[in-house]
Parts: C-alpha cells; sequence; structure tokens
C-alpha cells in the first residue's frame, strides 16, 4: 500500500483507512477506496454488507468455532497435497505451486476466519489484530452453497468451505486449489486500481457480476487447468493418460467418497480428455476451443450466467456467451 510511489487510489486508501480507525465520517472517494481494498472492515465494523454474516452473537461464535476447524482441515489438507505433488513427480513448473503458497501465506493473517475479524470488531479488539496486505478470509458454505468444497466470493475476498471439507481427500484440497487461484487473479486486478476512478469501475463491474450467479471464463480457465495439473501431478501422470486408469480408480486415488466429490472427478477427467496437452500448458498460452466449451458447459450445468472479457484487464468489455 505504501511503496516508493503511492498512487492516488493508495493515498486515498491510506487517509480512508484513518479516517475510519478514528472515527471520522469518510468521503465519498474514500468509500469507495475502502470498499475496494477493506470491505471485510467495513463490513465487520459497521454489521452490514455481509448476508452471511449471522446478527445474533451466539451463533456467531458457534459458527467461528467451526470456521477454526474448516481453515485447520483446508490448510492441512492443502499441505498434504503438496507434498503428495512433491513427492510424485520432479519437474513441476513453478506456476504450480502459487495456490499452495497464496494458502500458507494467508495463515499470517490472524482474522482469516472472517466470525472471529467479525467477533473482534464488536469487541473493539481490531487494532490488537494487523491485517496483512492481500489477506483473504474464510467463511462456512452453510446450506446455499453445498455443491462443492469451496468457492470464492471477490467482493470481500472470502472463500467459503464446506463444514465437511476433508484433509485427507486430495479431491478437496484441489477444489480449494482453484479457488485459490480465484484469489491470485483478485490480487491481480486489486493492483492494478491505481486511481479512485478505476476503483469506481471495479465496483460497478462486481455490482454487475453479483447480480446473478455468474463466472468470468478467462478466470475460470487458468483455475481448472491448475486443477488438471494438481491431479495429474497426485496421479503421477496418470490424468494425462485417459487409458491407463480407469475412473473408479482416478476416484479412489483422490479420495472422492461423497457424491459431490466424485461428479468434481468426472469433471475432471472429462477436461483432460478434451484437452490433452493440459499438463505442459502455461498461464501465457491460449486454450483450446474444445476446453473452453467444456468450461462452458460445467458453469452453465451449474446455473451460471457466463462472460468472456475482450481483453486480459478484469474492466475490459464483457460479453455473455
Ligand atoms: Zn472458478
Amino acid at each position: 500500500m505504501s511503496g516508493p510511489h503511492p498512487t492516488e487510489f493508495d493515498q486515498v486508501c491510506s487517509s480512508a483507512l484513518d479516517a475510519f480507525q478514528s472515527g471520522k465520517t469518510l468521503t465519498s472517494d474514500e468509500i469507495v477506496a475502502a470498499t475496494t481494498r477493506f470491505p471485510f472492515l467495513l463490513q465487520c465494523v459497521s454489521g452490514r454488507g455481509d448476508p452471511d454474516l449471522p446478527s445474533d452473537e451466539a451463533d456467531l461464535r458457534q459458527k467461528a468455532a467451526i470456521a477454526d476447524t474448516v481453515i485447520g482441515n483446508i490448510e492441512s489438507g492443502i499441505e498434504a497435497l503438496r507434498s503428495k505433488l512433491l513427492q510424485s513427480t520432479q519437474n513441476h513448473p513453478p506456476h504450480i505451486l502459487s495456490p499452495f503458497n497464496r494458502v500458507q501465506r494467508n495463515a499470517q493473517n490472524p482474522l482469516r476466519n472472517k466470525y472471529r475479524l467479525y467477533l473482534a470488531a464488536l469487541e473493539k479488539n481490531l487494532p490488537q489484530y494487523p491485517i496483512p496486505m492481500n489477506a483473504f478470509f474464510y467463511m462456512l458454505a452453510g446450506k446455499n452453497r453445498q455443491r462443492v468444497a469451496a468457492s470464492f466470493r471477490d467482493g470481500d475476498r472470502t472463500m467459503f468451505a464446506a463444514e465437511n471439507f476433508s484433509s485427507q481427500c486430495p479431491i478437496d484440497g484441489i477444489v480449494a486449489c482453484h479457488e485459490t487461484v480465484h484469489v491470485a487473479q483478485n490480487d491481480a486486478v486489486q493492483s492494478g486500481i491505481t486511481t479512485i476512478a478505476r476503483a469506481r469501475q471495479y465496483l460497478e463491474r462486481l455490482k454487475f457480476l453479483g447480480k446473478r450467479p455468474s463466472v468470468v471464463l478467462n478466470g475460470e480457465l487458468p483455475a481448472y487447468t491448475r486443477e488438471l495439473q494438481i491431479a495429474d501431478g497426485v496421479l503421477q501422470g496418470a490424468l494425462r493418460n485417459p487409458g491407463a486408469v480407469t475412473e473408479d480408480e482416478v476416484i479412489a486415488s483422490l479420495g472422492a467418497k461423497r457424491p459431490e466429490q466424485q461428479i468434481v472427478t468426472r469433471t475432471l477427467l472429462r477436461l483432460a480428455r478434451v484437452f490433452p496437452g493440459f499438463f505442459r500448458h502455461t498461464p501465457d498460452q491460449r486454450y483450446p476451443e474444445s476446453f473452453a466449451s467444456e468450461v462452458i458447459n460445467i458453469c452453465r450445468s451449474e446455473r451460471y450466467a457466463v462472460y468472456a472479457l475482450s481483453s486480459s484487464d478484469f474492466l475490459g468489455d464483457l460479453e455473455e456467451i
């Protein structure tokens, strides 16, 4: 936030944080900066803006305790997956480890449990817990988000995790890695915001995408590719060779026991078939049409509206497909 040359946006962020911490009224620019950079703080201090935070304190404490366990399972599951990956093959492209590093780095965020962040705000203890730059948060998936082990909400940089997220099942860790790619994408978008005008556009874009369940294809293609690469590494290259293993063997190796875990695993097998070169793909390369169509089908079957960006700029033209 305070590099050698703070941008206009950085400066307004700092003054917004000062005003916020000293209880002053924020200017409209400061509100834009704060809503872009630290929406989770605004939500937790005001108690408004996050429909998933319980208003009842007993409920909040209960959810905080469950989320502590779930976060522990995610972090240990991700570490287990990383060790499995490092044991299975030698030559990994460096980018394949970025999801693991991202989760590990966020373990330094003392209030990554968003229910605990809210409790700290209610108890006026926030200053004791400095929130690191690029922090993200965790909440429980609850009834509304049960179909997958995890999902990510850009607006307040929160990952929703299923209560039954298992550190023992590689498939759950693989899904968390997919969501972590979205965290890294949001980091990149945030770092491209240098002016208040761009911050306003960013908030408009989030508002537009939030009108109904939506995904941006440009973000999904790298996330699914990373899932394939990690799964293939854990399976010692079996995924790039669809004839080498049966579907049931893959399901067993990835610890997919529950129906939704099996659906996710079968989806990966389908994607591997339409994208045979996935294992040598790097983030700067294009994606095959057949893979993009299959990802679109998956998103539509999960009832998401699918949008495509005309360029790599998140604030660029968006087209529904
Ligand atoms: Zn995704």
